[in-house]
C-alpha cells in the first residue's frame, strides 16, 4: 500500500499555505457568480456534495459552459484581467475566447496554463484533474486513457506528465523542523535491471513522532555536492538532520544541527520505509512502465499526494491542482519526452 494511504494522519490536525489561497478561490467564486454559476458553486460550497463518482462529477459539470464558466473564475477570481494590457474588467461574462475592450488584444482561457493548445475540450481536463485528485494510490496513463476515452496513449501520458510538473510546483516548500535524511537505489521496475538513486527527506512531526512533509530527488550518485545542492531546496535552514554518518552527509550541518545515526550504511527508519513504498507505487500502479529519465515526475507526484493529505479533504486539494493549472503552461509532448530529469 502506498506510504501515503498508510498515514492519514494529517487530516484535521494542520493547515497547508495552499489551504488559503483555495478559500479566497471559493470566495471569489461566491462574488463573481450570476444564476447559473451559483448552481455550479452551491454543489462545490458543500464539501458532502464535492463529486466522489464520475456520475456525481457529470451532475456537476454537465456540459462545456458549465466547465467553462468555473475554469474562468479559477483563473481570474477577481476579473477578467488582461494579459496585454492588465486592465481588469469584472463585467465580462465566462468565455473561452475573449476579446480585451481597453486595448482590442484576444486571449484565450487557457493561454498560459497547462492547457495551453489544446485541441480537447475542457470537461476531459476538468475530469482528469479530478480523478488525479480522488484517486488516492495514483493513477496510471492507460487508466486516464480509458476514463477519457482517448484515442492516443500519447495523449493520456503527455497530460499526465503535465500534471505531475503542475504537482511539482505547487508543492514547493521545504522540510523543516526535526528532518530524517536518506538515499538508496529504487527500482521503477522490478523486471528490468535499471536502478535509480534517490535521496529523500522526510520530518519528524512532534511530539507524536507522525511523519510530516516529504521530498524526493533523483541525484547521479551520493556525494557532497549532491547531498547539499538537495538539502539547499528540500531542507530549512536550521532545521535538526538525522543522517547517516556517510562523508557525502557530513556537509549537512550547515543547513543547521546534525544527528548521525547509529549505523552509518543505513538509513533512518522512516526513510527506507518511504523509499520501500516508493518502488511498491510505481511498481503496483504504474506496472514498471515508468523511465529512469521521467523517473522525477513521478516522485514529484507521489510527494505530492502524500504532503496532500495535510489539506482538509479532496476538494481543497482539487482546487489547490486546479488553480497550479491555470497558473503556468507546462512544457509540449516533444519536450516531456526529451526531458533528461
Ligand atoms: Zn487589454
Amino acid at each position: 500500500m502506498p506510504y501515503f494511504l498508510e498515514n492519514s494522519f494529517y487530516h484535521g490536525k494542520s493547515t497547508l499555505d495552499l489551504a488559503s489561497s483555495v478559500q479566497s478561490c471559493e470566495i471569489k467564486w461566491i462574488s463573481h457568480a450570476t444564476h447559473s454559476e451559483g448552481q455550479v458553486h452551491s454543489k462545490l460550497s458543500k464539501i458532502s456534495h464535492f463529486p466522489q463518482t464520475e456520475f456525481e462529477f457529470q451532475g456537476l459539470f454537465p456540459d462545456e459552459e458549465s466547465c467553462v464558466t468555473y475554469l474562468f473564475h479559477t483563473k481570474w477570481s477577481h476579473g477578467f484581467e488582461c494579459p496585454n494590457c492588465m486592465s481588469r474588467n469584472d463585467a465580462i461574462s465566462p468565455r473561452k475566447s475573449i476579446t480585451c475592450p481597453q486595448c482590442g488584444s484576444h486571449t484565450s482561457l487557457t493561454t498560459d496554463t497547462v492547457m495551453h493548445g489544446t485541441k480537447k475540450n475542457l470537461y476531459s481536463w476538468l475530469l482528469a484533474i479530478w480523478w488525479l485528485c480522488t484517486n488516492e494510490g495514483g493513477t496510471s496513463a492507460k487508466d486516464l486513457q480509458r476514463l477519457l476515452g482517448l484515442a492516443s496513449y500519447q495523449t493520456a501520458w503527455t497530460w499526465m506528465q503535465k500534471l505531475r510538473m503542475v504537482m511539482a510546483a505547487a508543492d514547493s516548500i521545504p522540510c523543516h523542523g526535526l528532518v530524517q535524511v536518506g538515499s538508496a537505489e529504487v527500482s521503477p521496475a522490478w523486471e528490468k535491471p535499471e536502478r535509480a538513486r534517490v535521496i529523500t527527506a522526510a520530518e519528524t512531526l512532534l511530539p507524536s513522532g507522525i511523519t510530516g512533509r516529504i521530498r524526493m530527488q533523483v541525484i547521479d550518485l551520493l556525494s557532497a555536492t549532491s547531498v547539499t545542492a538537495f538539502l539547499r531546496t528540500a531542507v530549512q535552514s536550521g532545521s535538526s538532520i538525522v543522517a547517516p554518518g556517510l562523508p557525502p552527509y557530513a556537509d549537512a550541518e550547515k543547513y543547521g544541527s546534525i544527528y548521525v545515526i547509529d549505523s552509518p550504511t543505513e538509513n533512518p527508519d522512516r526513510i527506507s520505509e518511504i523509499l520501500s513504498s516508493v518502488e511498491i507505487w510505481l511498481n503496483k500502479v504504474h506496472r514498471g512502465g515508468v523511465a529512469i529519465k521521467h523517473l522525477q515526475h513521478y516522485l514529484d507526484e507521489f510527494c505530492f499526494r502524500n504532503n496532500s493529505i495535510i489539506l482538509p479533504d479532496k476538494q481543497s486539494v482539487f482546487i489547490a491542482l486546479l488553480k497550479g493549472c491555470m497558473a503556468g503552461k507546462t512544457m509540449p509532448y516533444r519536450e516531456l519526452v526529451s526531458d533528461q530529469h
